[in-house]
């Protein structure tokens, strides 16, 4: 996917959650853009300010400063699949949820029924289409907001953590509805904890404490922070998944990888 204009920017933004003593500043100062067709990983420890951003760069919260421009002419123009599923489901059916998001948006009934069907297929969940949701598990609660999600088929498309409950197959399902409607011309913003699923990216943002720490390719992520090679590098041979905390903190400690990660 070639990668083009301009979709997001944000431009010294900054952001605080109100708290008892005042507030506390979870994003600080925080320059970034999004171009068309980008599929940019967002890595980070819990707590560093991920779910922030995309809350952010989805509109869903203003900047408390600096600015954040949209240049999205497509609706809708972004989706964000949550962490926690429960909050975006909203049908009585597996098929009724998947068709109310696209109400929303005014997607023709003629084609809603097979819009639903070709997300929940993606998503491995047709044979649930007329499952109430309630009975659903957790990670199936997650694969079904993914379906909603591309069903109305957005300009940007970011995943908070999407996979984060659901086992090997099902991941994968995520993924690859991710990877084909990428192919489509969907940008994607995938937010993971996760360092396999960075092996997706061609950008990897790496965040610490509310501030970007790294904007660069994956090769560059693991191979070019770091010359001095000291100790514990040999553990991150082999046996992965790993997750980015464990790989930043290696990292900061000092650690090259002699040998290339599966990524
Ligand atoms: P991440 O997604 O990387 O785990 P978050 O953006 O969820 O990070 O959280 C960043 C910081 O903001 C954390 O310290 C978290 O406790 C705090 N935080 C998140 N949401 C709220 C909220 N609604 N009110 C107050 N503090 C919050």
């Amino acid at each position: 996917m070639p990668i083009g204009a301009e979709l997001i920017a944000l431009d010294r933004v900054s952001f605080s959650y109100p708290s008892a003593d005042g507030t506390v500043s979870v994003l600080n100062n925080i320059n970034l853009t999004i171009r068309r067709g980008e599929w940019v990983a967002v890595a980070g420890t819990n707590g560093s300010g991920k779910s922030t951003l995309a809350k952010l760069m989805a509109g869903l919260i203003p900047a408390a400063s600096g600015e954040i421009s949209f240049a999205i002419r497509e609706q809708p123009p972004v989706q964000l699949v949550f962490q926690n599923p429960g909050t975006q489901i909203i049908g009585e059916t597996v098929f009724e949820d998947v068709c109310f998001g696209m109400e929303n948006y005014g997607i023709p009934d003629s084609e809603m029924a097979r819009r639903a069907m070709d997300a929940l297929e993606q998503t491995g969940l047709s044979s649930m289409a007329d499952m109430p949701v309630a009975r659903l598990s957790g990670g199936q609660k997650q694969l079904l907001a993914v379906a909603s999600c591309i069903s109305v088929n957005p300009a940007v498309l970011i995943f908070d953590e999407a996979t984060s409950m659901l086992d090997p197959l099902a991941r994968q399902h995520v993924a690859q509805a991710a990877k084909r409607l990428h192919h489509l011309g969907a940008t994607v913003v995938w937010i993971t904890q996760w360092l396999d699923e960075l092996s997706l990216a061609d950008r990897v943002i790496a965040m610490d404490q509310g501030s970007i720490i790294f904007d660069g390719s994956p090769p560059d992520f693991f191979y070019k922070r770091n010359d001095q090679c000291q100790t514990g590098c040999d553990r991150l041979q082999f046996a992965p998944p790993y997750t980015v905390q464990v790989v930043l903190s290696l990292l900061d400690q000092g650690c090259k990888l002699r040998e290339p990660l599966p990524i």
